[in-house]
């Protein structure tokens, strides 16, 4: 099966499936909260220096706030919901909403470091 896609999207279309950035061979995570060490497939490292991973906590950060206005937009809005349930119900998104997104924040941020300077294979440092 060809994948015509410009490779930029093919890499982010990984990313969101939470495919390697690199080959889209093998899922990022291991277990359900653990990120493999690496690629079996094609060997790209998935965990980097220390540090590395602050960007997919940014990226989880920013679209639970975005998902918080949303939420906070659609219930006054279009449901004209009183304050008094509207700020349980933005709680709850502000709890739930990072959990459900964790592991998509942690694979687009792979696929745009892979975008940028491309992600170093095992054993190549
Ligand atoms: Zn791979």
């Amino acid at each position: 099966m060809s994948d015509d896609r410009p490779p930029f999207l093919r890499t982010l279309a990984r990313g969101a499936l939470l495919r390697c950035p690199v080959c889209g061979r093998a899922r990022v995570f291991r277990t359900p909260f653990r990120v493999r060490h690496h690629c079996p497939a094609c060997l790209a490292l998935f965990q980097r220096e220390e540090g590395f991973f602050v960007g997919a906590i940014m990226i989880n950060v920013v679209t639970t706030e975005a998902a918080v206005m949303l939420a906070a937009g659609f219930g006054l809005l279009l449901f004209a919901v009183r304050e008094a349930l509207l700020l349980p119900l933005l709680f709850t998104v502000a709890l739930l909403f990072p959990v459900a997104f964790y592991h998509h924040s942690w694979s687009l941020w792979l696929a745009g470091d892979h975008l940028f300077e491309g992600l170093p294979r095992r054993g190549s440092r």
